[in-house]
């Protein structure tokens, strides 16, 4: 196959990948490899599951984008229950993380303007990843990304995650929120402390600032919960879901309460913005992921996985285990992250290195015992090599 005609953007190894089950990726030769990427910890719930399917299937048969201006069934439903489940009032579709960001950061300058005399600056964190336009990338603090594509969009000051000083350092009279992962997943799976968050909080009470969390990544039952806030035990003012949230195809959301929800009309929109055919397999996705005992029986099968990594990391001389619920990392202690991922591609184990020292494990949320421990014997397979 001649792949000339894509742009080339990133390295990509020549296996052209033609299906996928649950946890398995099928090539043109029909090998089979074991996913532990599932895109980027998008297909929570594995590769084709047949309730996105159905919900494709079904919904493309009936309606599939009337357009943003009209309301339609599916969007009100998947709103709702994200909002049922949450403490969020009102939501707004995208189609990627990074709309869903640009959303929450456009919705924080509003409500700056209206209620903050224009503040605007939103404190972000060093090493944190919001996405790829250019204001989310401004926001994210990815060594180099302050020049690739220079200027940056201004106003996003960054701090240093579970470090109160830095934050309390760059709050001023311009500042409106602050914005972060409540795990640093790009970074190489970094969270933040219970403690810290709790003081965010307090910081954004104390100075009327909103609290900002992109769960892109952690959100839609990736860390055990349905989404990872719930674990600090505090509330934050906007939040933005994507990856998951979809099951593998792209809707994305920015969540705010009501008290901040403050967009007139004409500030937020987008042509793909909600369509019926992306909502209901949204609302698939949620209603599967809470379903009595599915996210019990994700956290057993990911404290498995956790389990069996330490293991690993003690048998290989390794380093830190961390993580939650699905999203998983191991410190290799030496930047061999590339050559192990390439060698487990070769023997059916697809990994990712988000840093060359450590790997990423976000497997489908449902995945079973046994692919755990045929992973787990794949990747001892090829830590033996590299001893
Ligand atoms: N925010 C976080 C925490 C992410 O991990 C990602 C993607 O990896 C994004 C935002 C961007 O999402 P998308 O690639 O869908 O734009």
């Amino acid at each position: 196959m001649n792949t000339n005609c894509l742009m080339p953007v990133t390295a990509r190894p020549d296996t052209v990948f033609v299906r996928g089950e649950g946890s398995y990726l099928f090539d043109q030769q029909n090998r089979r490899y074991l996913d532990w990427v599932q895109g980027w910890a998008v297909n929570c719930l594995g590769h084709s599951p047949g309730v996105v399917v159905h919900a494709l299937n079904e919904q493309a048969a009936k309606l599939i984008n009337p357009g943003p201006a009209f309301y339609n069934e599916p969007a009100i439903e998947l709103a709702t229950l994200l909002t049922s489940n949450s403490c969020f009032d009102h939501v707004f579709f995208g189609s990627s993380g990074a709309e869903a960001n640009e959303g929450a950061i456009k919705l924080a300058r509003k409500w700056g303007q209206k209620h903050k005399g224009g503040a605007f600056e939103i404190i972000t964190f060093v090493d944190g990843f919001h996405g790829r336009t250019l204001a989310t990338m401004s926001a994210s603090g990815k060594a180099g990304w302050d020049t690739v594509f220079a200027p940056q969009v201004a106003g996003f000051p960054k701090a240093i995650l579970n470090d109160m000083d830095s934050v309390k350092a760059l709050i001023n009279p311009n500042t409106v929120a602050i914005m972060l992962e409540l795990i640093q997943g790009e970074a190489g799976v970094i969270p933040a402390s219970q403690e810290f968050i709790q003081m965010l909080r307090a910081l954004c009470d104390e100075h009327g600032l909103l609290l900002i969390v992109d769960e892109v990544q952690t959100g839609c039952g990736r860390t055990g919960t349905l989404f990872a806030y719930e674990k600090y035990a505090i509330e934050p003012d906007i939040m933005t879901l994507g990856k998951g949230l979809g099951g593998g195809v792209p809707i994305s959301a920015l969540l705010a309460k009501k008290s901040c929800s403050c967009f007139d009309y004409g500030d937020q929109g987008g042509t793909f913005c909600g369509t019926p055919l992306v909502a209901a397999v949204g609302v698939a996705v949620i209603k599967t992921l809470l379903a009595d005992g599915f996210l019990q029986g994700s956290r057993q099968v990911a404290a498995q996985l956790a389990a069996g990594l330490l293991e690993i990391s003690q048998e290989y001389a390794l380093g830190k285990v961390r993580g939650s619920g699905a999203l998983l990392a191991l410190e290799l202690g030496r930047n061999i992250g590339p050559e192990i991922i390439a060698r487990s591609r070769e023997i059916g184990l697809l990994l990712n290195a988000p840093r060359p020292h450590c790997l990423r494990f976000m497997p489908a949320l449902n995945i079973t015992p046994v692919e755990v421990n045929e992973g787990l014997k794949l990747l001892r397979q090829v830590l033996k090599e590299f001893q």
